[in-house]
């Protein structure tokens, strides 16, 4: 009893927050298939326990999904890193987020040197989101809105990522897909989705490839405080 009391701060600090622990992590990301070392490094590098509240850091290295409280999730790192090395396959610079959350999807497309625009209905998440932004220096564009419709004023985008899933591809977000880019998205109901990846060519004919399955929160109307 003793000794459990006394390794658990220890447990909460630097311990399993540490380099190795990360490095645990990008491995286990690299046997589950993804291969691209840009992704892999900017993994390495974002201190995900920093997007999850401080009683959750201690399980911010685990390739799982956690509560980040309103209902909503910080998605599981293997997501993240396919739908980001998805994007990254047409190269490139701007690029669109829907549902920011905690933010750490749009921390690790900055991480990457992207130019990143990112949209959350729920201004609590946002403020927070902000906040880690500025503590990590990290230039994001963010906006309190339903990105439902997008940003319209600053598209095209060159990529685009829904992280909320919607029954179907929303029209609104592939307009404002540049020709030569690519959009990322969970299509399905609430028990299950498809990650589906959208291509635009340079003429804007669209083909779309499904992924791998997943399970997002739900793509809601609306914005809430
Ligand atoms: N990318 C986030 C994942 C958050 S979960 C991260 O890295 O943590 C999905 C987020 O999408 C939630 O925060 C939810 O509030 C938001 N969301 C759902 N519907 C939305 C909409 N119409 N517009 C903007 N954000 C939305």
């Amino acid at each position: 009893m003793t000794v459990r009391m006394r390794l658990q701060p220890e447990a909460i600090g630097s311990g399993m927050t540490s380099q190795r622990v990360r490095d645990r992590l990008v491995e286990r990301l690299r046997e589950k298939g993804i291969v691209d070392e840009r992704v892999l490094n900017a993994i390495r590098t974002v201190p995900r326990h920093l997007f999850v509240d401080e009683a959750l850091a201690t399980r911010a290295y685990e390739d799982t999904a956690l509560p980040i409280g309103q209902g909503q999730t910080i998605s599981q790192p293997w997501v993240v890193a396919k739908m980001t090395e998805t994007l990254l396959e047409t190269a490139p610079s701007k690029v669109l987020e829907i549902g920011t959350g905690s933010g750490y999807q749009a921390a690790v497309l900055a991480a990457l040197g992207l130019e990143v625009h990112t949209v959350e209905r729920i201004g609590e998440l946002l403020r927070t989101a902000r906040k880690r932004f500025r503590t990590l220096g990290l230039n994001v564009r963010s906006k309190h809105d339903d990105g439902r419709i997008g940003w319209p004023e600053n598209g095209p985008f060159d990529a685009i990522i829904v992280t909320a899933a919607a029954p179907a591809l929303v029209d609104a977000l592939t307009a404002q897909l540049a020709p030569g880019g690519t959009l990322v998205a969970p299509v399905g109901g609430s028990g299950g989705q498809s990650l589906m990846r959208l291509r635009k060519d340079a003429d804007g004919v669209v083909t779309q490839h499904d992924l791998a399955p997943v399970v997002f929160v739900p793509l809601l109307s609306g914005m809430v405080d």
